[in-house]
C-alpha cells in the first residue's frame, strides 16, 4: 500500500508514533461511520481499500482501519 497522508489530520502517517496513529484511526472510524453528527458532508475515502467509506458496513469498517493501522505501524518495526 502506498504510504500517504492520514485521513484524519492530514498528516504524513510516517510523522504519527503508534499512538498517534491509533488515536486518528479512531477518530476516523468514528466520522466515517456516523458522517452526520461529525458534519462530514464529503465522502470519506478508505485509505486501505480506496472505497467510499459510506459503502462500508461496521464489519468492513473494522477489518479496513486493523489493516490501515496494521500498515501504518509496521513501518517502525
Ligand atoms: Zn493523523
Ligand atoms: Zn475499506
Amino acid at each position: 500500500m502506498e504510504k500517504g497522508d492520514c485521513p484524519t489530520c492530514g498528516k504524513d502517517m510516517s510523522q504519527h508514533d503508534e499512538w498517534q496513529a491509533y488515536l486518528c484511526v479512531e477518530k476516523f472510524i468514528k466520522v466515517a461511520t456516523n458522517p452526520v453528527a461529525y458534519g462530514s458532508v464529503k465522502k470519506i475515502m478508505c485509505p486501505t481499500c480506496k472505497g467510499d467509506m459510506g459503502d462500508h458496513n461496521e464489519k468492513q469498517t473494522t477489518e479496513c482501519m486493523n489493516e490501515f493501522l496494521k500498515d501504518v505501524t509496521s513501518e517502525k518495526a
